[in-house]
């Protein structure tokens, strides 16, 4: 039987049969009987990552198999979501090394979309911290890889994007903690230059990342909020539950939003409040690790507000040699456009280390759009003009760019390739993304 499915950004939206698996013998016999499949995780890539006509879904497969709370390693099944592990790693003083903008995605798709947090720019991605995986081959054969064990295989798997193995456990080193709790920081920039100035002084921050009002123009171009981070002390949080860990989401978007409801002006008067906000509000505070790090997962199902026909999101990075001009150049389009996207979020990378690791050292910008008959023209412009400034687009957010601009962005696409047709000749696994983008 066949169901309508999508990931976080609702386009597109595929028919797809889907089977869960909570063992290693039930993958083994989908992988015999299916001709080609993806796996999928929580979906919540944007795009069409973890999209096929056939999907194996991890989800069932979601057991936290050893937990030393003395060293900080802990092995989960990889339908595990980082939900579940906060809950139980954060009362015993410890904390994901590296989390992205959601606490709901799997560990698998923490692995192949080699994600990166707030701390990308002195820490590295999720699979930096990955001691070791368990993957089951395209022709069933089970294998165990790490940094140092095949690493050229643990170098494709990790931001590998379910191309190259299914993963079955990953095994990573946790960051101790003192509290659940971090000191916040915000700073104001009133313009691009202020920004990528001030971003770069605040270099040395544990966490980093901005928002930018994205409509603004002229003078005021670039403007927005840098929100620092680090783990608070014992001393700095007023609470007996230092460890206090987060609670589920209590606020459900009720409906899909109507169309008309996002529009440039609400945009623009959306970004005008929330920069004003953070400019009278306080800017040194404790805060819990879950809105500092969440702020998105406290509304369940955020990603109706676009309304029927979805959205996307467009994520990209820029050399820091060209950031300065790059973001003038695409900001100002974005604005003349009147396109606007509500979060806007800017934040400096580090070295990418896998085969298709998306950062690279320089600024990243990732805007939402809502899906339109005059959005996809207009992010073609863009892609050209990112592609033409030596950067490349996020895959695991992608659900529309051509294969050249994949093709131009990665320079490791032809070694991906080559390698994953060594590994899964029949191509066993295969995606809506890795057909569209012809990776495989
Ligand atoms: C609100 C929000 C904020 C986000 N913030 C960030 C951010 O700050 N940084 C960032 O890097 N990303 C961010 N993301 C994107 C998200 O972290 C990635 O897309 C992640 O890969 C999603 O994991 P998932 O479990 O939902 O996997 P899916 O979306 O289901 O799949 C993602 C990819 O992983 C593959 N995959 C999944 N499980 C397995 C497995 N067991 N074996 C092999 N391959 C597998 C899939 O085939 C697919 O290619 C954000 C997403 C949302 C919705």
């Amino acid at each position: 039987m066949t169901t309508k499915i999508s990931n976080w950004g609702n386009y597109p939206i595929m028919e797809a049969e889907i089977n869960d698996f909570s063992s290693i013998v039930e993958i083994d016999e989908i992988l015999k009987t299916k001709k080609q499949f993806t796996i999928r995780g929580s979906g919540l890539s944007y795009g069409d990552a973890s999209l096929a006509p056939h999907i194996l879904s991890s989800k069932k497969y979601n057991k936290i198999l050893k937990f030393d709370h003395e060293k900080g390693q802990i092995t989960a099944e990889s339908g595990t979501t980082l939900d579940e592990i906060l809950k139980v790693i954060v009362p015993k003083g410890w904390f994901l090394p590296v989390t992205p903008g959601t606490k709901f995605i799997t560990v698998g798709g923490a692995v192949a979309g080699d994600v990166h947090g707030k701390n990308h720019h002195g820490e590295g991605s999720f699979c930096h911290y990955v001691t070791e995986l368990q993957v089951m081959m395209a022709d069933g054969q089970l294998k165990m890889c790490s940094p140092q064990v095949i690493p050229e295989l643990f170098k494709i798997i990790c931001g590998g994007l379910g191309l190259s193995a299914i993963i079955l456990s990953v095994q990573f080193q946790l960051k101790p903690i003192k509290t659940a709790y971090i000191h916040q920081k915000n700073i104001i920039a009133d313009n691009l230059d202020e920004m990528l100035g001030k971003l770069q002084d605040f270099n040395s921050a544990t966490y980093s990342v901005s928002w930018i009002d994205c409509l603004a123009r002229g003078k005021r171009l670039g403007r927005g909020v840098i929100m620092l981070g680090e783990h608070a002390t014992e001393e700095e949080v007023i609470t007996k539950h230092l460890f206090k860990t987060h609670s589920q989401p209590v606020v459900k978007a009720p409906f899909y939003f109507p169309s008309f409801i996002l529009n440039a002006s609400t945009v623009r008067t959306f970004n005008y409040l929330f920069f004003n906000k953070h400019k009278i509000g306080s800017q040194d505070f404790v805060v819990h690790y879950d809105p500092y790090f969440y702020p998105l997962d406290f509304v369940k199902n955020w990603n109706k507000v676009y309304g029927r026909r979805g959205f996307l999101q467009y994520q990209f990075v820029i050399p820091f040699e060209q950031a300065a001009k790059g973001l003038r150049i695409i900001l100002e389009a974005i604005s003349k456009s009147g396109m606007g996207s509500f979060l806007t979020v800017l934040k400096a990378l580090g070295k990418g280390e896998n085969t298709l690791s998306f950062p690279m050292p320089g600024f990243t910008l990732a805007l939402d759009f809502p899906v339109s008959d005059q959005i996809f023209t207009f992010l073609d412009k863009l892609d050209k003009m990112v592609i033409d400034l030596g950067g490349r687009i996020y895959l695991v957010k992608d659900a529309r760019m051509a294969p050249e601009i994949y093709w131009k962005g990665y320079p490791n696409a032809s070694l991906f390739k080559e390698q994953v047709g060594q590994l899964d000749p029949a191509h066993k696994f295969a995606s809506a993304l890795s057909n569209r983008l012809q990776m495989i």
